[in-house]
């Protein structure tokens, strides 16, 4: 069976899922759990339930997967991914192919089976979902148009709000990988040096203009050699899947220090990861086209074909005794550089990627005003206060503010979902 024939909307799985639900046989995609019996444990998410690879492995339905060696089970008995992710794609592919076919209504084989089916499922909120990677490296880009167009207004001159290499070249930094956390962990509001507005000179306290970032990652699976650039046409190759990720920043502090050598301390606090990484395979049937790239750019980010992938994202905030209020709607689709051209770009010079490498797209923000993807730019940099559910208003975060970001293709009634990723906002 091909990886498309495991996306085909006809299939079901015996355990009930619900409509619409982020998870269904359709998209099993990979993470890390741990309970107090089992340690941490890799898993794929079906349903309300996660599916324990460890169990699976120790049964012997892995027995006949030549791409996994001898890797097993001990691959799966791990803290991270990371490992799994350097067995290469056809070990994702296999595993994820025979999960499949375990899962499918008209398989006994794990379904019926009288020990392996209890012992493998776990209902999702029985379990502790870690960070799916231990992130070798970070890299944060800076891809949509939008959000690069609306935060040059705001920073420097909005008659030239994209700096003149924005449109030849996917801009990027590196990030802080030791600072990611998995959803759920609560984010410390930073303290640092910022200059108000009118100041003669900075002070040091803590961030007044506290942000999320709504992006989507892709996780790198197969590595690079040091001096290997990757051609553009090889470069999906190397991503593993992708992940929701919020990329919190403290304006202040990001406003006064970026010039010249860009983000540091507004930024490497703490960014968020989802625990679930949906595989590209999954994502196949949601393959389109990005917008025109004029002008064209260089022939190493020159593209064939849709490398873009049609994705609805979603930002929400909820008080601490409040109800949630959704702020913006974009789509992936409308980020203007592809992950190949991002990935391309970052391996041209001979710097080498790893597995576990995450590579965040930067804020995702559409050209309506309820598709912009962080509050700098819903709130217009705190002139603009952005009204919730509750009557109150936010131009940037407050202690006990939660921030959730959601995200599913949708297609023939399969919904390819992401889970979400959440944090919340405290003091010390
Ligand atoms: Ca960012």
């Amino acid at each position: 069976m091909s990886a498309n024939a495991l996306n085909a909307p006809g299939l079901r799985a015996w355990i009930d899922i619900p409509f619409q639900h982020d998870f269904p046989i359709q998209n099993l995609p990979f993470g890390v759990f741990e309970t107090a019996e089992r340690g941490p444990r890799l898993a794929v998410a079906i349903g309300d339930y996660v599916l324990d690879l460890y169990v699976l492995s120790q049964f012997g339905f892995f027995d006949d997967l030549a791409e996994l060696g001898a890797a097993q089970p001990r691959v799966f008995r791990r803290r991270s991914l990371n490992a799994f992710l350097r067995l290469g794609r056809p070990a994702w592919r296999a595993v994820r192919q025979r999960v499949s076919e375990l899962l499918r209504h008209d398989n006994p084989d794990l379904r019926d089976h009288p020990d392996a089916a209890r012992d493998a499922l776990l209902r999702q909120r029985d379990v502790a979902l870690l960070r799916p990677v231990k992130p070798a490296n970070y890299t944060d880009f800076y891809s949509s148009r939008e959000h690069a167009t609306n935060v040059g207004a705001m920073f420097r001159d909005p008659a030239n709000a994209l700096l003149p290499n924005w449109l030849h070249l996917p801009v990027a930094y590196h990030g802080r990988a030791s600072s990611i956390v998995a959803s759920g962990t609560p984010i410390r509001r930073p303290r640092g040096q910022q200059l108000a507005p009118g100041a003669a000179a900075p002070t040091f306290g803590p961030s007044q203009q506290l942000d999320f970032e709504l992006e989507m990652a892709f996780v790198v699976g197969t590595g690079t050699a040091l001096g290997k650039p990757v051609p553009i046409e090889e470069a999906e190759e190397h991503i593993f899947g992708l992940c929701l990720f919020n990329d919190w920043s403290a304006r202040d502090l990001q406003s006064w220090e970026y010039v010249p050598l860009g983000p540091f301390l507004g930024k490497n606090f703490g960014s968020s990861v989802a625990p679930w990484v949906v595989t590209l395979d999954a994502l196949e049937p949601f393959r389109t086209a990005g917008p025109a790239q004029e002008p064209t750019p260089l022939p190493y980010l020159q593209t064939v074909g849709d490398h873009h992938f049609a994705i609805q994202l979603e930002a929400a905030l909820t008080p601490a005794d409040g109800p949630e209020t959704v702020l913006a709607r974009p789509n992936f689709q409308g980020l203007y550089w592809s992950m190949a051209q991002q990935l391309a770009h970052h391996a041209s010079n001979g710097c080498n990627l790893e597995a576990g490498d995450i590579y965040a797209s930067g804020t995702i923000s559409g050209p309506a005003p309820d598709e912009r993807g962080s509050l700098l730019e819903l709130s217009w940099r705190g002139t603009e206060p952005v009204p919730l559910a509750d009557g109150t208003t936010r131009t940037f975060l407050l202690d006990g503010d939660t921030v959730t970001l959601r995200a599913y293709a949708e297609k023939d009634g399969v919904r390819i979902g992401f889970g979400e990723v959440s944090g919340t906002i405290f003091s010390e």
